[in-house]
């Protein structure tokens, strides 16, 4: 099989190829170094596989924590879980798609059928779970290497990250890992669904189920926090707590909606707890439900102490590399619910069509005001660098 070399434009009349790629993407090739974009081979879609041409991707915190190597440390990893692109080749058997499909990879699948899929009650899948694990397609193989200099000839396994790797030019995915966009979305709004925005969306929706006239408090305000904060005012929240030491973070949050803000580390604030705080703006009751998007784990316990006792439900969505958390059991004698939640508790194909559908009827308002940065491909480094500035919440990376 000879390789080619992925240059020009692509066609969506292209039909299905059958040859290994050369392309670009970046990779991380050991845990605290700074990923490169380096030329890599992705290999054609075996039986139940897509390749996929990706076309804008973006940068979340999780990619970070991979660098880092988070959640296992599986290196060289091409890196990437959020983006969108265009369906480039199919393997054998897969009906459901058809070239030139506009598609987001995603980290969950959805079979429908498991005891978990028909329960109703979780978006975690027996049949296709997260794919964080072991770095590989779900056959235990991987569809990218890397030919490494200065010998030229030494040909390197790449591993995937979270089923999706979709900072490369081209990737495969297994097809119970895509859903199929409807084109009236923006391409450039379609690659922040598919993680940050939709996991704090989910979250108000489908694990907190927010109800009208509630009050919520949400910790950090990044592009899982404003997925909170955007679903808190769709589902009728009337006071939404936002919580930040990044001041810049207040305006861009009102404008989410939410109606009251916290900087613990600035004036008074910073001699109380932020959960004293949070209770001084709710007759010091608490409020229903808090949202955990840092992962840091003192803020953890902050936002379990902050929701009301007896019927308060913290949400954590937050990651990070530490083993485990210790949580304050006073808190917990409050009777309160600490509920772990990953993609905000949305089912890749039962309802993450239903999040862009609102986007597209603009119940779903804000997503102009996520997109701060832009960077190329090739620019990832400055992607990392751009993420820590103070007005950043996502940079887009177009391929
Ligand atoms: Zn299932
Ligand atoms: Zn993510």
């Amino acid at each position: 099989m000879s390789p080619t070399t992925a240059t020009g434009s692509f066609s969506s009349s292209s039909s299905s190829t059958s040859e290994t790629i050369t392309c670009k993407g970046v990779v991380c090739w050991a845990a605290g170094e700074d990923p490169k974009t380096e030329e890599i081979q992705v290999e054609p879609p075996r039986s139940g596989e897509v390749r996929v041409k990706m076309l804008y991707a973006s940068l979340c915190h999780t990619d970070v924590l991979c660098c880092r190597g988070f959640p296992a440390p599986l290196f060289p990893r091409v890196l990437g879980h959020e983006g969108v692109g265009m369906i480039e080749s199919i393997g054998e058997g897969v009906s459901q798609f058809e070239v030139g499909d506009i598609v987001i990879p995603t980290y969950l699948g959805e079979c429908g059928l498991c005891e978990n899929c028909s329960s109703g009650k979780t978006n975690i899948c027996h049949s296709y779970p997260l794919q964080a694990f072991t770095g590989l397609m779900p056959d235990g193989s991987s569809r990218m290497s890397i030919t490494r200099p200065p010998s030229g000839d030494e040909v390197v396994m790449l591993y995937h990250f979270l089923s999706c790797s979709t900072w490369s030019q081209y990737t495969v995915v297994d097809a119970n890992y895509i859903v199929k966009l409807d084109p009236r979305l923006a391409l450039r709004h379609a690659s922040l669904l598919s993680c940050g925005f939709t996991t704090g969306f989910g979250a108000t929706w489908k694990e907190a189920k927010v109800e009208c006239g509630s009050t919520v408090a949400v910790f950090g305000l990044g592009a899982v926090g404003l997925g909170a904060i955007e679903g808190a005012r769709v589902h009728g929240a009337t006071q939404i707590i936002g919580i930040d030491i990044n001041e810049n973070k207040r305006k861009k949050a009102e404008a989410f909606g939410m109606t009251h803000f916290i900087n613990p580390s600035q004036g008074p604030a910073a001699h109380k707890s932020i959960s004293d705080l949070v209770k001084e703006l709710t007759q010091g009751l608490g409020v229903d439900h808090s949202f955990e998007c840092t992962g840091v784990p003192d803020l953890v316990n902050e936002a379990l102490e902050a929701t009301k006792v007896g019927k308060g439900k913290m949400i954590m969505l937050g990651a990070g590399t530490h083993n485990t958390i210790a949580i304050n059991f006073i808190s917990l004698l409050g009777c309160r619910t600490f509920k772990y939640s990953v993609f905000g508790g949305v089912k890749v194909q039962s309802d993450l069509p239903v999040v862009i559908h609102k986007c597209i009827n603009k119940e779903i308002q804000n997503l102009d005001h996520l997109l701060t940065h832009e960077v190329q491909l090739e620019d990832i480094i400055k992607a990392f660098a751009l993420l820590k500035e103070p007005d950043c919440v996502k940079v887009l990376i177009k391929l």
